[in-house]
């Protein structure tokens, strides 16, 4: 469940997109074995992260801690060290209103309040934008409290939804996700993506991940296997897909089945290409529609 999760093994994690491509995009076999999770077509996979090591690195330099000093995470009492705490359970990478307003009450910072002060709200949205705890304490900081206080104020990391890309009847026991890694820049530092920077960078076959099944009600397949179906899934939106034609596949469902999808560049960015071709040949999927953006002069 989401406040239990099944930690589950990577068995695969390969990356989709060709050499070249302005893209990544993971694909994630996970086994279940023993979770006793199962999933539909159209379900979600909730993913619990890590933060990134290096940015809680940083974090700690700036505050001066010390990573292994022991912190209490919640009210029922449960302790970390603060490094560990940092990467695994508190949320580092997203300002609120309200955190700055608890900032504020540790700080000193007069800089910190003037922003906070009735009729300026316009410049605290703005300063919320793109930044991270980072750039809170090195713009606001030093903040000098301890850690243990400083941590209460951060919220829990939340859980992050990826569609399934898989059918349990194709692949018992194994769960498929396809991540696009998120990379920008932003007031002067490269940003990653915590969940899909962990998955692209980090995760190796024989980690494991937190995971649960979110079921969702409004989006499966019809329930008469002749019913035709028409899907619509550019970039990453084709991961549903790819369980709707396994499952269809798997249990022989003879409706028809028409797929649009589009990326940036057919050589480099076709998501599941092989296995699109081969359904369309066996007749699982009776018709695909493709369109390639930034393969034409003018982009589309
Ligand atoms: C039902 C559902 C299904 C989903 N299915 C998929 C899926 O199949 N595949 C998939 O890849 N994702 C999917 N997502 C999205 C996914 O849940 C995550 O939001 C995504 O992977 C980013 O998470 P992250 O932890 O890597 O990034 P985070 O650390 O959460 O950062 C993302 C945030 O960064 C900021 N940001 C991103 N780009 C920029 C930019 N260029 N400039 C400024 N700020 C920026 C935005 O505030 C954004 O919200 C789905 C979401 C839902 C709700």
């Amino acid at each position: 469940s989401r406040t239990n999760p099944f930690r589950a093994e990577v068995l695969e994690n390969i990356n989709l997109n060709g050499r070249g491509s302005n893209k990544e995009t993971r694909h994630i076999e996970l086994s279940l074995e023993g979770s006793g999770l199962t999933y539909e077509p159209g379900d979600s996979l909730g993913v619990y992260p890590e933060n990134d090591p290096e940015l809680v690195e940083l974090l700690l330099k700036e505050m001066n801690w010390d990573p292994e000093e022991i912190v209490t995470l919640n009210k029922q009492g449960d302790v970390r060290p603060l490094k560990e705490a940092l990467i695994s359970h508190y949320e580092i990478t997203v300002l609120t209103k309200p955190l700055l307003e608890q900032a504020a009450q540790l700080s000193g910072s007069d800089e910190l309040r003037e922003l906070l002060a009735p009729g300026n709200e316009g410049n605290v949205k703005a300063y919320l934008e793109g930044r991270d705890l980072l750039d809170l304490v090195r713009d606001y900081g030093p903040f000098s409290v301890s850690a243990q206080e400083f941590v209460s104020i951060l919220r829990k990391m939340p859980a992050r939804l990826y569609s399934i890309a898989s059918s349990l009847s194709a692949n018992p026991d194994e769960v498929h996700v396809t991540i696009g890694a998120v990379r920008y820049d932003a007031h002067g530092r490269e940003r990653k993506g915590v969940c899909s920077i962990l998955c692209a960078e980090r995760l190796q076959p024989g980690d494991t991940l937190p995971v649960y099944v979110q079921h969702n009600q409004n989006f499966k397949l019809p329930n008469d296997p002749e019913t035709p179906i028409i899907m619509v899934g550019p970039g990453t939106g084709v991961a549903p897909f790819r369980s709707f034609m396994q499952e269809r596949e798997e249990t022989g469902a003879e409706g028809k089945a028409w797929m649009f999808f589009g990326d940036q560049h057919f050589v480099t960015d076709f998501l599941y290409q092989t296995e699109w071709q081969n359904w369309i040949k066996d007749g699982v999927l009776t018709k695909m529609d493709v369109a390639f953006s930034r393969d034409t002069e003018e982009k589309v």
